[in-house]
């Protein structure tokens, strides 16, 4: 059926500044890594893509390994662009990114000039798109100097196949050297893009507070901790066609009795609160206005409509956020 995207999408959806910039993120983004690939049902991930837009959900986020196969969440998101999305295009910010493995030979992963520029001209293929909003380097390359990377990204920028660069997976030592580079090269680092939620607090010592002094956005990914940070797993036991059933990414064998005495009791707090554990994680990492989004997967829309409840609920009170810190600390 044809799509045509509600009227009132902007209504309940709040959006922050990225860093200094003059771009807005909505607080919550869609990311396509998982749900997406060649090998899902193509009908619920476009339910779910459209299911955000109409809800205020404006920017998705791709990379090029995204899959399975590798590049097959682009080719799904292309369709969807097509299919359904592309009248809106200038309302939709889409980002994508190289740095893993993604061919045979020395130029298919990592940080080099010729890997990124190549990677990218095959994602706007694949997507069908002239440019994209975003552009990262999806990880720090050990063997090839910053300079390489950045000044690819910045041409990149340059010649109008991205809008905007950002940085994913550095830590803070090396995102204060890259963004300095950028910024050198007149194309500021738009947004760094990291892991962080209750379980997995890194960034809060060693990066956020170089992002604020730079001003750089900050977007996190793994908000739910690919589904612990849910009702999903509560009970001990794996439903059938959970993350944690595939032993990917997320492992069963990490789903053990004290992690689930942690999950429950936060459960225990969300429900206090009137609200579901996923909500609590998501309005928890945004309790701190030096991110820009969380970046949510969702494998169905019901997964989606739950998640962005987080949006419209009361902020943490100082004393939600107390308990949530004794069992999290
Ligand atoms: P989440 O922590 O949000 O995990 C999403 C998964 O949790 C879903 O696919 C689903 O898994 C489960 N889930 C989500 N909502 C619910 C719910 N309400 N109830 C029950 N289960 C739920 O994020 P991801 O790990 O998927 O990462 C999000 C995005 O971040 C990625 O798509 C990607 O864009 C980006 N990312 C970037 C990385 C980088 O290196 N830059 C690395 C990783 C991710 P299921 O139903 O299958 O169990």
């Amino acid at each position: 059926m044809s799509y045509s995207a509600k009227e009132n999408r902007y209504d309940s959806m709040l959006y922050r500044r990225s860093g200094k910039s003059g771009l807005k993120l909505p607080e919550i983004s869609l990311g396509l890594w998982h749900n997406f690939g060649g090998n899902d049902n193509f009908n619920t991930g476009r339910e779910t893509v459209l299911a955000a837009f109409d809800a205020g959900v404006c920017h998705f986020d791709l990379a090029n390994n995204y899959g399975p196969p590798p590049g097959s969440a682009e080719v799904t998101f292309g369709k969807i662009l097509k299919n359904d999305l592309l009248p809106y295009r200038d309302e939709i910010i889409v980002s994508t990114k190289a740095g893993y493995d993604m061919w045979q030979g020395p130029y298919g992963e990592w940080g080099s000039r010729k890997y990124l520029i190549a990677s990218l001209d095959a994602s706007l293929k694949r997507m069908g798109l002239d440019y994209v909003d975003i552009f990262y380097s999806h990880r720090p390359d050990p063997d090839t100097p910053f300079e390489e990377t950045m000044t690819a990204l910045a041409d990149i920028v340059r010649r109008g196949k991205a809008l905007y660069a950002g940085i994913s997976n550095y830590n803070g030592e090396q995102s204060a050297k890259a963004v300095s580079i950028l910024r050198g090269l007149g194309v500021p680092c738009l947004i760094h893009q990291v892991s962080y939620s209750m379980l997995n607090r890194w960034i809060e010592d060693d990066l956020l507070g170089v992002l604020e002094k730079e001003g750089t956005g900050c977007i996190c990914f793994s908000p739910l901790a690919q589904g612990l940070l849910t009702g999903r797993y509560l009970d001990g036991a794996i439903p059938k066609g959970s993350r944690a059933s595939r032993d990917g990414f997320l492992k069963s064998s990490s789903i053990t009795p004290e992690l689930l005495k942690k999950l429950n009791a936060l459960n225990e707090i969300a429900k206090e609160g009137g609200r579901t554990l996923s909500s609590l994680a998501i309005k928890w990492i945004l309790r701190d206005s030096r991110i820009t989004s969380v970046l949510i997967g969702a494998s169905s829309p019901a997964q989606l409509k739950e998640n962005l409840s987080a949006v419209s609920q009361p902020v943490l009170g100082a004393d939600e956020l107390k308990k949530i810190d004794s069992i999290i600390r």
